[in-house]
């Protein structure tokens, strides 16, 4: 199969267009979302796409994938380490503005004699739409 330039920059530009969504979202959002967002952008892209190019940003380092236990996956366009609220009501995502604590990763070596190489935090309760 020949891969023409035109396909090629297509490609890029709805992976470039995903991104500056997902930044632009607060609320870590599903691919369900994004997609919503962009597909009258790209009238030719799938959920498929936007799935593989969620991936491909996560290999990248680009954005994170949240994994809470639902069906499905929440995106974090925030790379560096930070914590969150999950409500439990509404289901809202929320970053923590609080300082990541470095230590933890050195606790938890000493405690197991492991190789820690990150950690994730999460908070549960009701945010303040919900707990009105
Ligand atoms: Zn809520
Ligand atoms: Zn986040």
């Amino acid at each position: 199969m020949v891969i023409t330039f035109d396909k090629v920059l297509r490609k890029t530009k709805q992976r470039e267009r995903i991104l500056e969504v997902l930044r632009g979202a607060k609320s870590h959002p599903t691919a369900d979302w994004i997609y919503s967002q962009v597909k009258s952008e790209f009238p030719k892209l799938s959920l498929g796409t936007v799935y593989r190019n969620l991936r491909l940003l996560k290999e990248n380092g680009e954005i994170r994938e949240l994994d809470f236990g639902s069906t499905f996956s929440r995106f974090d366009g925030v790379c560096e380490d930070h914590y969150h609220f999950v409500c439990h009501k509404c289901r809202r995502v929320f970053d923590i503005k609080m300082p990541v604590e470095a230590n933890l990763n050195k606790k938890a070596e000493k405690a197991t004699h492991f190789n820690v190489e990150c950690h994730r935090l999460e908070f549960y309760g009701l945010c303040k739409g919900c707990s009105k």
